[in-house]
């Protein structure tokens, strides 16, 4: 068993009450790591190193040298990448290829980020009123909390650390309690980078014990958090009470939508993609497929034959294209929305059941199920699965894909596939949701923002914007000229 500490002020201590929690490897289903049970305690110690970092060495240092150790930070990230993957992949099972993917393409957010922080620049705003001057000027709010999930623990939080940090913040951390390791190991990389104490702290818990009293540490002033929708309406609520800034990535159900005249082959694979990697634990997992009437069974056929022919099995094997379930609750709601799927009428065209035997070690797997004949008012089509679950609806036209498509409450993601640039156009403006991808699926980057219309959330990640969700906006009006009379000034 390996053990971990919490990383609070740039030290590794142990949490005020001195408890702990194992951490389970998905595919054996055998705890092999041990970490801090972080509580309100705990909370209260990172929060006050965050604000004091905040105000004292932090606030002291140029944006440029901000950006200087962002930029470090990624340089380590990408040094130390096999690490990080192992030990993420083996608190959630994800497939030892993808997540060493994610760890590098982590890296790059802190060169964007780092690159950006000495490039936020105010502005001077020509005034209506005579004898002054005004500035625009932007802020760090002060101290952050992030909350992330399992399913990307790493990059997930990447999204919050490079923009908060550019900005000017510092940040307290707060893993899934599945996943706790890999934000331990990127804290030690961040104070090898030389970050000042208190700048980055990890705490290690739950979302009842060390989430919810960091959203209401009154010296928090931001919340960043992605998770679940249940939670994710928690987190605004209490947030709310302190009128903190939020942002929430929550969950979604994105509709594939493949119209007749799209090259089928690269639709197939985008749609395959698109639902079974991560084996469908992803927030934009493209969970609804829409296929137009006259391609319908052709295409299914096509999505059988890849579905059957997956390998599935040990995360660390790099020819494994789908792994374990993360989680032991995760896993049983699978198995029930199938259940849920064949009751509802819903035709299973392969998959549907759990899997066990050796090579699925512990047996936290499921089989990678397609159903067919779903109707959009199925729970199947309208609730959001969080695994390799596939519903194949029909549409017949434009319209209709449209409709289907925006006639749910999530609006993270949606795809398209087709040759007409028409259709491209149209959908991408009718569908209510924060990323369109045309002809391709899953594509992100530090570069472009990432959010949910409607119940998928609040706020974006990624891009400049997302800088500016970092800070305060503030307008400072300066008497330019003191002989001038100022309307808002009174003669007693
Ligand atoms: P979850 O909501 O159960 O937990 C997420 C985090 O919130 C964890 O760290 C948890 O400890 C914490 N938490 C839970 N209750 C809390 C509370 N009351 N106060 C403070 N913190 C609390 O989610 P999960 O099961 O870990 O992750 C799966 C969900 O995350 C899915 O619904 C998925 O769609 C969503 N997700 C969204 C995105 C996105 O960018 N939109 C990305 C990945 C995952």
């Amino acid at each position: 068993m390996e053990r971990y500490q919490l990383f609070i002020n740039n030290e590794w201590v142990d949490a005020a009450g001195g408890e702990w929690f194992d951490t389970e490897d998905p595919f054996s289903g055998k705890p092999w790591a041990q970490v801090p049970r972080a509580r309100a305690a705990d909370v209260d110690r990172a929060v006050a190193a965050a604000r004091q970092a905040f105000e004292g060495e932090w606030s002291r240092l140029s944006a440029s040298d901000r950006g200087r150790l962002l930029y470090k930070l990624g340089e380590l990230v990408e040094r130390n990448a096999q690490r990080l993957a192992e030990v993420e992949s083996r608190d959630n099972g994800k497939l030892m290829s993808e997540v060493l993917g994610q760890v590098k393409y982590c890296a790059k957010y802190f060169y964007y980020y780092g690159g950006l922080a000495d490039k936020i620049q105010g502005h001077v705003v020509p005034m209506d009123k005579p004898g002054v001057f005004n500035t625009v000027r932007y802020e760090p709010i002060g101290v952050v909390a992030s909350i992330t999930p399992w399913n990307s623990s790493l990059l997930l939080t990447a999204w919050k650390l490079g923009p908060a940090l550019c900005a000017g913040n510092t940040i307290v951390c707060k893993p899934s309690e599945f996943t706790p390791t890999s934000l331990l190991v990127l804290a030690g990389l961040a104070r090898e980078a030389g970050f000042p104490p208190g700048v980055i702290n990890v705490l290690t818990g739950f979302g009842a014990e060390a989430g919810e009293p960091l959203i209401r540490h009154p010296d928090v002033g931001r919340v960043a958090f992605t998770g679940g929708d249940a939670a994710g309406r928690r987190v605004y609520v209490t947030a709310a009470e302190g009128l903190k800034r939020v942002s929430l990535e929550l969950g979604g159900k994105s509709p594939n939508i493949v119209f007749d005249d799209a090259d089928l082959d690269r639709a197939a694979n985008g749609v395959i993609t698109g639902i079974f990697s991560a084996g469908g634990q992803t927030c934009m997992a493209g969970s609804r497929l829409l296929l137009q009437e006259s391609i319908h069974d052709e295409f299914l056929a096509r999505i059988e034959k890849i579905t059957r022919s997956a390998k599935i099995g040990d995360p660390t094997q790099p020819d494994t294209q789908i792994g374990p379930v993360a989680t032991r609750p995760q896993y049983e709601k699978v198995l029930q929305y199938i259940d849920i799927a064949k009751q509802e009428g819903a035709r299973c065209v392969t998959g549907g059941r759990a899997l066990s035997g050796a090579q699925y070690g512990a047996g936290q797997f499921v089989e990678p199920t397609i159903f067919a004949d779903v109707t959009n008012n199925m729970r199947i089509a309208q609730e959001e699965v969080f695994g390799p679950v596939l519903a194949v609806l029909k549409f017949k036209d434009e319209a209709d894909a449209i409709r289907i498509g925006n006639d749910i409450r999530f609006g993270l993601a949606a795809g398209v596939w087709t040759k007409s640039l028409h259709r491209a156009m149209l959908l991408s403006e009718k569908l209510r949701a924060g990323t369109v991808w045309i002809n391709n699926y899953r594509s992100t980057s530090y570069m472009t923002p990432f959010g949910g219309y409607k119940d998928s959330g609040l706020g974006r990640e990624g891009g400049f914007e997302s800088v500016k969700e970092y800070m305060e906006v503030k307008s400072v009006w300066m008497s330019s000229d003191l002989n001038m009379p100022n309307p808002f000034i009174r003669k007693y």
